[in-house]
């Protein structure tokens, strides 16, 4: 399985809409191309589904037989691991590296999911209600089942395709669903290989159908769809706004991880050195395009100006290149239409008298690359690049007294996402993590994740969770049962 055949594959991918063109975000050179699917292939991509589920080749089948094939998909991904990341690190420009370590967590959504195969159950219930229409509860027994909603679309963005892509393929298998996965349009490639691997490993086909086409025309078709029982979506707040809109028809259900405005809190007392250097990683990272990225960080006022200057420092000195350029640590953005909004903030900030300690320009060479950007001097009550989710390597940074302030600051948001406290203060951490509201709370740490533990967002940051019991559960419904015994 080589590269070159996934690219000779997208070519040759049938739709009857616009040529869409892949482009390489570090040469701004086109990869390869391929054509919208078309409103005919998103209601195809339905009909099998449909006739899937229905057929319940997948969903009927024994939960351990499901699982084995779940892990022969982890282990496909294991073999083709090294194809996977090369084409999420060509088509995003992630260093390599970055891709290579990313793609082994990938394949475990599906090992830890398959394990819920066999351990997702309904509950059985004594009935303890007396009197009723029949005259009595005596004798009764109620349990619940729970079953697979039925036809899901899977819809996701371009920062982690194959990460994004499995985190929602495999607990609609591990709940029985039938998927149609749409991709971003941007980084279409690795799910074309990840959609063999799923057929490879024995999936039956019909259960996971892939779409790949704009999101205003293909996702907006699946999303309206009167056969698709939900919609799980991962992407920006905005565009959520839009799917819930377009649910409404058949009232579908609808699961949203959106975006976010991460706050970070670093008190006096912290391990400086460490909550520097993982707050600056913690925005600079792939370049600011990271939904949990704190790009507002607040720092107690002993602190302050050592903290503006240690995240200064270490932006300047990250090297930003693409995968094939020694020492490249943090990619370009992914598109020309991310670098002008990005841009776009930046200029706006400057006119607003914003205060750039570091970076704030574009990268004099060819590539999507902004310098990683330090603002200081911002006003929280007007400023649009304090308020919105700008999805690039920029960060403001404001001083706090105490920890109301700290509080207040960071909960001043439409965003529930995530944030963080740096403190060596025990009894703090956990009261302020109590206080902040954000749907993950990282104390003394950023950017971690597990499968197993819950992920979903607070306000306008999302409805709904992924990962763990709730991951799977969320594309399970639940049924009660009465029996009068
Ligand atoms: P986006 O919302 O523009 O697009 C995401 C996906 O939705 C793409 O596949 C796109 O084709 C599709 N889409 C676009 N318009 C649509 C429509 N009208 N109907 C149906 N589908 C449509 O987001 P983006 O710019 O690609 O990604 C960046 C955003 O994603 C950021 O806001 C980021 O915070 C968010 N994000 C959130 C998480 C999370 O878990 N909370 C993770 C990663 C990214």
């Amino acid at each position: 399985m080589t590269l070159q055949s996934v690219l000779d594959d997208l070519r040759k991918l049938p739709g009857t809409g616009a040529v869409i063109p892949v482009i390489d975000p570090v040469t701004e050179e086109p990869i390869t191309e391929f054509t919208d699917c078309g409103p005919e292939a998103v209601d195809e991509a339905v009909s099998r589904a449909r006739a899937s589920f229905e057929s319940g080749v997948w969903h009927a089948m024994p939960g351990r037989e499901r699982a084995k094939i779940m892990w022969r998909i982890a282990d496909l991904m294991d073999h083709y691991a090294e194809d996977l990341a090369q084409l999420d690190s060509l088509n995003t420009g992630m260093p390599l590296a970055q891709a290579q370590m990313i793609v082994p967590t990938c394949a475990e959504f599906f090992r830890y999911y398959a394990g819920w195969c066999t351990k997702v159950n309904g509950t059985a219930h004594e009935v303890q209600m007396t009197g009723g229409i029949s005259g009595a509860y005596a004798d009764m027994h109620a349990y619940t089942l729970k079953e697979p909603y039925g036809v899901v679309g899977l819809i996701f963005p371009w920062n982690g395709p194959v990460f994004n892509a499995c985190a929602k393929i495999a607990p609609a298998l591990a709940a029985g669903c039938s998927s149609i996965v749409k991709p971003a349009e941007e980084t279409p490639l690795s799910a074309l290989l990840l959609d063999r691997i799923i057929a490879e490993a024995g999936v039956p086909e019909g259960v996971v159908n892939l779409l790949n086409g704009y999101g205003y025309t293909a996702g907006a078709a699946l999303t309206a769809h009167p056969d698709v029982e939900k919609v799980a979506f991962t992407g920006s707040t905005e565009v959520g706004k839009e799917i819930v809109r377009a649910s409404a028809g058949n009232l579908k259900k609808v699961m949203l991880e959106l975006g976010g405005k991460s706050p970070v809190l670093i008190y006096d007392d912290a391990d400086l050195d460490m909550a520097i250097m993982m707050a600056a990683m913690g925005i600079f990272i792939h370049s600011g395009q990271g939904c949990v990225c704190g790009s507002r960080i607040f720092v107690q006022r002993g602190v302050y100006e050592r903290v503006v200057e240690g995240i200064a420092t270490v932006a300047k000195n990250l090297k930003l290149g693409g995968p094939e350029e020694e020492g490249a640590m943090i990619s370009p953005l992914i598109s020309a239409k991310q670098l002008t909004r990005v841009l776009g903030y930046l200029d706006e900030g400057k006119r607003d008298g914003v205060e750039i300690v570091t970076g704030g320009e574009r990268l004099d060479r060819r590539g999507y690359f902004v310098q990683p950007t330090v603002l200081t001097n911002v006003d929280p009550a007007t400023s649009r690049l304090y308020k919105e989710e700008i999805f690039g390597p920029v960060v403001t940074i404001l001083p706090f007294d105490d920890d109301d302030e700290a509080v207040a600051l960071a909960n001043d948001t439409t965003y529930g996402l995530a944030a963080t406290a740096w403190t060596t203060n025990l009894g703090r951490a956990h009261r302020i993590a109590k206080r902040l509201q954000a749907g993950t709370v990282t104390l003394n740490c950023q950017l971690v994740f597990d499968h197993a533990v819950p992920f979903g967002g607070y306000k306008q940051s999302g409805w709904g969770h992924e990962f763990g019991r709730e991951g799977v559960e969320a594309y399970m419904q639940t049924k009660s049962v009465w029996a009068q015994l």
